[in-house]
């Protein structure tokens, strides 16, 4: 099969094709999983992230890739869920113990043995891949195979993060950094939440005229003051100007949540600009959002299906894994980036 490999970290700056298109013996299936032809992967920030060393892959070479789309090829021979043919979807969490107190509680994203689809399994940049039955999605019939990939991480974990802000129907919720992600919250909440006004915040123009297309009551550059103060805010960038600028905005009581499985250090001096009585004071929260559970994969589907969210995407073929990436680095972005696979 075709996939575009990683051997090794790498610094992006220098090298601008990480990714190796090789051709790999199909994965077979082990007894409690399923074997799946890929039709769609999406793009995410989270594997420049793995690129670049902040949360790098145990093992070398692995395939990346967790907002997978396709359909059941094989069964493994103690599986029960699904049947050949049916179209599944698989989000970054590709494991956890079950057994565990944080399993046991619906945490199972805290899991000490989370493994990550594409990090600690090889994931969707290719043709074929393997996961635990348990692990996959029935996806509904009103999503083509490129739609459903960015529903699968950047919804999911959106879905997560909002539920996390503790935002009511009338609140201000501002939006920090406008990817796959914010774009998929703030159509989420334009449905959920009617009452509620949407502040964007992006240092580039075509960001923030994209959040004002799609119904955000105001957009300004990251360090602006927003013209209401914000009850919660859910910040995507993997900067720390974001955060710092982003915490003035908040009301009292109110709540940042960090949507990014890692930040960079470019810009971390502008934590010095950090002022208790400013930023802080008043009860304001920060709080960080990791991974997801199978429990808000199948919710948000299910309700992006009802609404429906129907995201805005950018089509790549799989052999231009490395240009997308790229431009996800230089963040040139809107809405979500796709591979179409076959
Ligand atoms: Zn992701
Ligand atoms: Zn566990």
């Amino acid at each position: 099969m075709k996939a575009m490999v990683l051997n090794d970290i790498c610094d992006l700056k220098e090298k601008k094709n990480p990714l190796q298109l090789e051709d790999l013996p199909i994965p077979v299936p082990e007894e409690k999983e399923i074997l799946v032809k890929i039709s769609a992967c999406g793009v995410c920030h989270t594997e420049l992230d793995e690129i670049e060393g902040r949360t790098p892959p145990p093992k070398f070479p692995v395939i990346l890739g967790h907002q997978v789309v396709g359909t059941v090829k094989e069964i493994g021979r103690k599986t029960n869920r699904y049947k050949t043919g049916d179209r599944v979807g698989i989000a970054w969490i590709y494991s956890a113990c079950g057994e565990c107190a944080f399993c046991r509680d619906g945490n199972e994203n805290l899991c000490e043995a989370f493994k990550a689809t594409g990090r600690d399994a090889d994931g969707g940049y290719a043709e074929y891949m393997t996961v635990p039955e348990d692990f996959a999605y029935k996806i509904p019939g009103i999503f083509s195979d490129v739609q459903a990939a960015p529903l699968l991480c950047a919804g999911a974990i959106g879905y997560r993060s909002l539920r996390l802000t503790n935002i009511k129907d009338g609140q201000n919720l501002g939006l920090t950094g406008f990817g796959a992600s914010a774009h998929l919250v703030l159509k989420m909440v334009r449905h959920k939440y009617s009452g509620t006004k949407v502040f964007v915040f992006a240092r580039s123009e075509r960001e923030r005229v994209f959040a004002l297309e799609l119904g955000a009551a105001w957009a300004g550059d990251t360090d602006e003051t927003s013209p209401e103060k914000l009850d919660g805010i859910i910040d995507t960038t993997p900067a720390w100007k974001p955060v710092v600028e982003a915490l003035k905005n908040l009301k009292p009581g109110g709540r940042l949540v960090i949507n990014a499985i890692r930040k960079e250090d470019r810009d971390k001096d502008y934590l010095l600009n950090l002022t208790y009585p400013e930023h802080l004071w008043m009860e304001k929260e920060i709080k960080s959002v990791a991974n997801v559970t199978r429990n808000d994969v199948s919710e948000f589907i299910k309700l992006a299906a009802e609404i429906p969210i129907l995201p805005e995407i950018e089509e790549y073929p799989l052999e231009a894994a490395n240009e997308a990436l790229l431009e996800l680095k230089e963040r040139k972005i809107r809405g979500a980036k796709v591979l179409k696979i076959a």
